[in-house]
């Protein structure tokens, strides 16, 4: 359990870290998160973690206002005092506390909760094994480019996979695959990658910006279009990304094996790739 939790300009015991009942983000879900990784101490992807706080903050207009260098230094000190090397920073910004009403008053003070956990990550050299996934039907709202705590369709979708002792719940939303509970999904095809665009139908994950850039690099080619559940059923290579789940390999899909069930080259080329930006070499 972590040891010491940022709460409102204030580091405090973990256990003594409550907001109040009246919080909206507890009552309305009116709050916005971010879960950013940490490797050797060593912060993944800070700055495009900021950008998509920002753009998440200012689509449902809460008055949070931060700096990236101060932000920074309390992820490191939370990193520090929890004596932690490798894990995740779970920051989550509520839009304040209120008498109970749809209505929000503007300027109110948002709560500000931000903690360490330490967590064994997944990638090739490291008991590197592919996962299964189900599929299932995507029941949530139609902003899902706002990285909002709204996640009950995420969660209910989730349960029924670890249910099935799968690894994530791959959404599908009119016949068409829109991206995972916690992570967004990619088919490779005649060497071709396959990922949904991003609109308002996923959340434009920073693992999936960090590995375009990637793909980019090796030359691979990359379309981002919808696809549909056959289409995943056929994949000659399947995988996930997520900021905790990096490049996951997918082998199993409902009862389908994909690539006869085992990690295909392309996953295995860009889950390495995706790892040598931070592991030491
Ligand atoms: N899609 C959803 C619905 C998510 O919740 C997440 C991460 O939590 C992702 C995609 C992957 O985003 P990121 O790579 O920024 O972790």
């Amino acid at each position: 359990m972590p040891k010491i939790a940022y709460l409102n300009s204030k580091y405090i015991r973990f256990n003594s870290a409550k907001v109040h009942i009246e919080d909206r983000g507890l009552q309305f879900s009116d709050s916005v998160y971010e879960v950013v990784s940490f490797y050797n101490k060593k912060l993944i992807d800070f700055d495009f973690h900021t950008k998509r706080l920002k753009y998440s903050l200012k689509e449902l207009k809460i008055n949070f206002l931060f700096k990236r260098h101060n932000l920074k230094n309390i992820f490191h000190k939370l990193v520090n005092l929890n004596n932690i090397k490798n894990g995740i920073i779970y920051l989550q910004i509520t839009r304040g506390v209120q008498p109970r009403d749809h209505v929000y008053l503007d300027n109110l003070k948002p709560n500000v909760i931000i903690y360490a956990r330490n967590k064994k990550f997944h990638y090739p050299k490291n008991n590197f094994k592919g996962e299964t996934a189900i599929t299932y039907a995507d029941l949530r709202w139609k902003r899902r480019d706002i990285k909002t705590v709204s996640l009950l369709p995420n969660i209910l979708a989730k349960k029924e996979a670890a249910k099935k002792n799968a690894y994530e719940a791959i959404l599908v939303d009119n016949n068409k695959i829109t991206e995972a509970t916690c992570s967004n999904v990619w088919i490779v095809k005649n060497n071709k990658l396959i990922t949904h665009p991003s609109n308002s139908d996923i959340l434009k994950g920073i693992t999936r910006e960090t590995l375009k850039k990637i793909i980019n690099k090796n030359q691979l080619i990359l379309k981002e279009i919808s696809f549909t559940k056959k289409e995943l059923y056929n994949a000659d290579e399947v995988f996930i990304t997520s900021a905790s789940s990096f490049v996951t390999p997918i082998i199993k899909i409902d009862s389908k094996p994909i690539n006869k069930g085992k990690i295909g080259n392309i996953s295995l080329q860009l889950a390495t790739l995706y790892s040598r930006l931070f592991l030491d070499e």
